[in-house]
């Protein structure tokens, strides 16, 4: 037996998993404290795309399970946090030049209402150039073939982060923010966990198990504190820029003319459009990340093409945000580099959760209650039916 803990879980981190992790321990009955250096969902969580989505380009990657598993989630938060989610219908027009062809994109879509099973919204419809055209007025008409209309969801993402932490608060987890985690020590069977006060001077207290939710720091974390743990992490840049509403319908998805990827053109609020994103590896701190000028190029040559009269430039992006994905570490290039969530123990009592979407984060919360907890604890509550509501 070690020392009398002064808390059963002390989490991370207050991203969406962290808060996550927090709610799924808190429902069920267990002492947790969440510790955050910033404010609730201040990193990646809130520069996120805002899409609660199965991810259709996934489906090209063969990785079913994980668009199946998005897909339900967002049937979930759809009904049980429509406060903060809401139906996305999602225009695709696709040109005689796409990278992927209508027969690809038509056999994908058809793949995607297929994995939403009861979950689906609406099927997804085909559209002649003419009707397109009509939809969404101002699209380049030069090589037009035709395209997609298909739905998915949409969230506020530091709305709906905070709205789970304070859910997570209301069954009774502690939640810090502003009180930076600086130390993580095994002592016995035990985790001491020191952090710097929001108010000055550090603390420290004795936990049975600690879940590192750092998202994209965690590799910064380790080194900083001192442990010798491997990259877990392989960090993508990803950069939005919002420009003045260009666009009618209420969100489009299209294929960059330079490299074939996807991109969005989402509306934000009502005046302006979000438009992303770029995805490059980076290797800085994540405490640093911005947009360069060629992030804004870039998507601002996308938006060119499918828009060919708006002629954006730099001056009329209003503002940029940027983040960095905490893929889990995998030899893949970023782009195709996994999604899944990884859960891992390092030392008895000390976990890291990395990776991930954000549109799974209930289910990420879940999958770390069922690894911490014993089964007759874990089988006490389900979060799946639980509201979160906007208070
Ligand atoms: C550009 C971009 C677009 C994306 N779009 C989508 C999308 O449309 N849909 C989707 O499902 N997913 C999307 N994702 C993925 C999703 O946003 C992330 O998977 C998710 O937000 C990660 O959450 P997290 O809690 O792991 O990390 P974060 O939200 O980054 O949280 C980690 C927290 O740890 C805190 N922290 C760090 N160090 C310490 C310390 N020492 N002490 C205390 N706290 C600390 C940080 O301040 C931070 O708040 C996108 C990601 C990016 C980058």
């Amino acid at each position: 037996m070690g020392s009398k803990p002064n808390c059963d879980f002390v989490v991370i981190g207050g991203g969406i998993n962290g808060v996550s992790v927090a709610r799924e321990l808190a429902i069920r009955g267990q002492d947790v404290l969440l510790i955050e250096k910033s404010d609730i969902g201040a990193g990646t969580s809130s520069q996120s795309s805002k899409l609660i989505h199965g991810g259709l380009r996934y489906i090209e990657q063969f990785r079913f399970s994980l668009v199946r598993e998005s897909l339900k989630e967002r049937g979930l938060l759809l009904k049980y946090a429509s406060d903060f989610v809401w139906e996305l219908p999602l225009l695709f027009p696709v040109y005689r030049h796409s990278k992927r062809p209508m027969w690809q994109i038509a056999l994908g879509l058809k793949i995607y209402d297929f994995l939403a099973g009861k979950q689906k919204i609406k099927p997804h419809k085909r559209f002649s150039k003419a009707e397109m055209l009509t939809l969404e007025p101002g699209l380049n008409p030069n090589g037009l073939m035709g395209g997609f209309l298909y739905y998915d969801a949409m969230t506020d993402d530091l709305k709906l982060c905070r709205a789970v932490a304070r859910e997570a608060e209301d069954f009774g987890a502690k939640i810090l923010d502003h009180h930076q985690v600086i130390s993580i020590l095994p002592e016995g069977n035990r985790v001491r966990v020191s952090f710097l006060k929001h108010s000055g001077g550090e603390k420290s207290i004795l936990a049975k198990h600690v879940i590192n939710c750092t998202g994209p720091w965690v590799d910064v974390f380790h080194k900083e504190v001192g442990m010798d743990i491997p990259h877990l992490i392989q960090p993508s840049k990803g950069v939005h820029i919002v420009v003045k509403r260009c666009h009618y319908s209420t969100a489009l998805v299209a294929t960059h003319p330079a490299d074939g990827r996807i991109y969005f053109v989402l509306p934000w609020y009502d005046q302006t459009s979000l438009i992303g994103t770029t995805e490059t590896p980076y290797w800085g701190h994540p405490d640093d990340v911005s947009a360069t000028h060629g992030d804004i190029d870039y998507l601002i040559q996308a938006v060119n093409q499918t828009f060919p009269a708006l002629q954006l430039s730099e001056e009329n992006v209003i503002s940029t945000f940027s983040g960095v994905r905490p893929l889990a570490k995998s030899a893949r290039s970023v782009g195709s580099a996994s999604r899944e969530v990884q859960i891992q123990s390092h030392f008895s009592g000390y976990w890291t959760v990395v990776g991930g979407k954000y549109t799974t984060f209930r289910a990420i919360g879940e999958q770390v209650a069922k690894r911490v907890l014993e089964p007759s604890v874990f089988n006490r509550a389900s979060s799946a039916h639980l509201p979160i509501i906007a208070k």
